[in-house]
């Protein structure tokens, strides 16, 4: 059985210790299970005169002379000679260091015999090496008989350090290499044993096959494997111990009168669709369970989930339990509080709202209503959960768009911020099957695939900067016929004052060109707005051009007595502020609202149909989907513009073209995931916590499966061994399996 302990076998040194906890390395188990990047041949020399170019090598010679020249630039270069060969024309090698410390000068002195090791390159002057590692040796002294690991590392600590820590960590106990899954599980599905998997990893044999290297590069060597299967068990183990947690605890039975529910469902201007019915018919009956629910419901852009979080706060509101409704932004929160203020009005249902941002007034008054239960509905962003705020007969947790909570985040408001009560998260973007037989595996979901009728789908156009004049045109256009249109801002993620000019400066043009009363249009020579572009696989973004002339595109139809008011939102503005400038969009007294990415998520303006995306290609996919999303909500014929400026990275490229090529938002997660890495799709990157380390969500799903299995039957059969098969993965990373 492996044991934990802390009593660490290496050598204690302060900075050590703090550089590999860096690293999350603390227990000896979490240097044993620190695996090599790669590997380095350091088991033979290959003489000088028949080192190849192109590959890492080792070689060994004699310094001829070592120099500083400065031509090109400074540089250190010493020259190599093969001793013992004369006569047959001395092979040499040339070492050469752009970056060198005066210790490196005076070891590599004439006689001395050194063994370097690096990639060979044809120089001007003969072989060399750029950089090279090497040290100096004795004649004859000894190779070592294994592969040299390469570990990931962290500044300041050396490679040779770490294999030391390491190398002692994995003599230290035998414990810590032991099996930590029985031998019925290791036969049955013909894993490597773990000590054999282990030493291998850390340090395999020289001259393996080709096969073997490769595997082992790509880890897909059955060694690897074992580690990942081990990997993925643990992190099923930890989730199957917290569901079990979870159910034993108690959540409030919220079995609701009906009264306020059939209330709503009378008064909005809809039938519920049939997704909507059956999600609803789902966490209603949770509510009514002791256990406290967590479900997420998943539901793409505009498929209707407000209503059935709405449907959900009533049931536990006639149940005599208090609701929290948080969103990630203050624009959705305030959106929210009016959508439900609306749909409850006359409604024995009191709403506070409370964000960040609201002045110290409104927000000690709400917080009093909250806390004598006289609001029974608190509606906010993530200031909720606050620990000031006294959510005392809390009886459900909705959290909106919940994706767009950090990892960091999200834990803590599973963890006590929402105590006993239930929990419903939502969110539009789709977890992928691979996320939800791991990260997401103690969650229900209630999936909404139906749109609400009546819907439109958006048209998508991208459109080169270029041409940003006819998507101008196409803006007042749809301002002239009554419609509405958002024009969001580029992200600019290095500078928030940046970005915050930038909103500026769009304001400032699109006012000018689109809000004169009366101006002569500057558009009327503008070509015909593109209509169709296709970014097929043998068209280059280089090449899209307009391929459709727009029917009546040749007449510019801008009503010179039609000014169009264009409004402007972005962060920095004041709460209040920014309420006053949506309050106006909705109202239509705005027709262009330009923003930053604050609409990007759960914004409602049926009126809408036109969103231009402004330099689209730093956007992520979910974004643009997301914000396409904005427009399509209402019966007019939508389009999305998204503008973009070349070059286009790759990656840029790639989204683009998906966005364009899908509507569906599940398959543009799909799409996102092969782009980006589940990593970033669990806002892992932004908290730094690192994922899964050696399993891959995207190519280990077969092994993904597997675990699941048999973290199960290790349950069942052999809950020692699953209790020392966690502790010796999870050590303090508990919580982070389960984000
Ligand atoms: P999302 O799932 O993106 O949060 P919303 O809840 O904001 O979507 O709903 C989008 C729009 O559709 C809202 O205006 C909402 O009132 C409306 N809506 C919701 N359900 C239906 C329905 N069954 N029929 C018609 N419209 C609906
Ligand atoms: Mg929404």
């Amino acid at each position: 059985m492996p044991k934990s302990r802390k009593t660490p076998a290496k050598a204690p040194s302060r900075g050590l210790d703090e550089q590999l906890a860096r690293l999350g390395l603390v227990r000896d188990q979490d240097l044993v299970l620190h695996l090599p990047l790669r590997y380095e041949d350091h088991t033979r020399i290959v003489p000088l005169r028949d080192l190849q170019t192109g590959v890492d090598q080792q070689a060994e010679g004699v310094v001829v002379n070592t120099d500083i020249r400065y031509r090109p630039r400074r540089q250190l270069v010493s020259l190599l000679e093969e001793d013992g060969d004369e006569g047959r024309g001395r092979a040499q090698l040339v070492l050469r260091f752009f970056h060198f410390y005066p210790s490196q000068q005076k070891a590599l002195a004439p006689g001395k015999r050194v063994r370097v090791y690096g990639e060979v390159r044809e120089g001007h002057f003969g072989r060399e090496i750029v950089h090279p590692q090497f040290k100096v040796v004795e004649p004859g002294a000894a190779l070592p008989d294994r592969l040299t690991p390469v570990y990931p590392t962290t500044a300041g600590l050396p490679q040779e350090t770490l294999r030391k820590v390491i190398a002692r960590a994995l003599a230290a106990d035998a414990d810590l290499v032991s099996d930590s899954l029985p031998e019925w599980l290791v036969g049955r599905e013909r894993l490597w044993k773990f000590p054999d998997a282990v030493h291998f990893l850390h340090a395999p044999p020289p001259r393996l096959s080709r096969l073997a290297q490769q595997a082992l590069g790509d880890r897909t060597h059955p060694a690897w494997t074992r580690l990942k299967f081990d990997e993925l068990v643990a992190q099923q183990l930890s989730l199957k111990a917290h569901r079990k947690a979870r159910a034993a605890r108690r959540a409030a039975v919220l079995t609701g009168t009906g009264t306020l529910t059939a209330a709503l469902l009378a008064r909005v201007p809809f039938e519920l669709t049939r997704a909507q019915q059956r999600v609803w018919r789902e966490i209603g009956h949770d509510l009514k369970r002791a256990i406290p629910m967590q479900r997420l419901l998943q539901g793409d852009v505009g498929s209707g989930k407000t209503i059935i979080a709405a449907l959900a706060a009533l049931q536990t509101i006639e149940s005599g339990r208090q609701v929290a409704f948080m969103a990630p932004t203050e624009i959705l929160a305030e959106q929210h509080y009016r959508k439900l203020a609306q749909w409850l009005a006359g409604l024995p249902v009191q709403i506070a709202w409370l964000t960040g941002g609201m002045g110290a007034k409104a927000r000690k008054k709400a917080l009093a209503a909250i806390e004598s239960g006289e609001a029974m509905f608190a509606i906010g962003t993530h200031a909720l959960f606050e620990d000031e705020v006294q959510l005392t007969r809390l009886g459900l947790a909705i959290v909106d768009e919940q994706h767009r909570f950090g990892v960091a985040q999200r834990l803590k408001l599973r963890g006590k911020a929402m105590g006993e009560a239930h929990q419903l998260m939502m969110s539009a973007t789709p977890i992928p099957r691979t996320l939800a037989m791991t990260f997401y595996a103690d969650l229900d979901v209630s999936v909404i695939d139906e749109m609400p009728p009546g819907r439109t789908p958006v048209a998508t156009r991208l459109v080169n900067n270029k041409r940003r004049a006819e998507v101008i045109e196409r803006v007042r256009r749809a301002c002239v016929e009554g419609r509405q249109a958002y024009w969001v801002c580029p992200l600019i993620e290095e500078s928030e004052k940046l970005e915050l000019q930038t909103a500026v400066a769009l304001h400032a043009e699109l006012t000018t060109v689109l809000g004169k009363v009366g101006s002569e249009t500057t558009f009327a020579d503008a070509q015909p707005a593109t209509d169709a572009m296709k970014i097929g696989s043998d068209t280059t973004f280089s090449e899209v051009r307009a391929s459709a002339a727009h029917s009546g595109s040749d007449k510019v139809v801008s009503d010179p007595t039609f000014a169009i008011s264009v409004g402007l939102l972005h962060g920095r503005m004041k709460s209040d502020e920014k309420a006053a400038v949506m309050a106006d969009f909705v109202a239509g007294k705005i027709q262009v609202l330009v923003a930053t990415t604050v609409i990007e998520v759960g914004v409602d303006v049926p009126n809408a149909s036109v969103m231009a995306i402004e330099h689209a290609e730093r956007f992520g996919l979910a974004q643009l989907h997301q914000l396409r999303g904005r427009v399509g909500r209402g019966a007019a014929e939508s389009t999305c513009y998204l503008l973009f400026e070349e070059p286009l990275t790759d990656t840029a490229k790639a989204r683009l073209k998906v966005i364009f090529e899908n509507t569906d938002g599940f398959e543009i997660a799909r799409q996102d995931l092969v782009i980006r890495g589940p990593g970033e799709f669990l806002g892992a990157k932004q908290s730094g916590v690192p994922l899964l380390r050696f399993a891959d969500l995207e190519k280990d799903v077969a092994l993904i499966e597997k675990a699941r299995d048999a973290a199960d039957e290790l349950i069942a059969k052999d809950p020692a061994a699953a209790a020392a098969h966690l502790e010796r993965w999870l050590g303090g990373r508990e919580e982070f399996f389960k984000a």
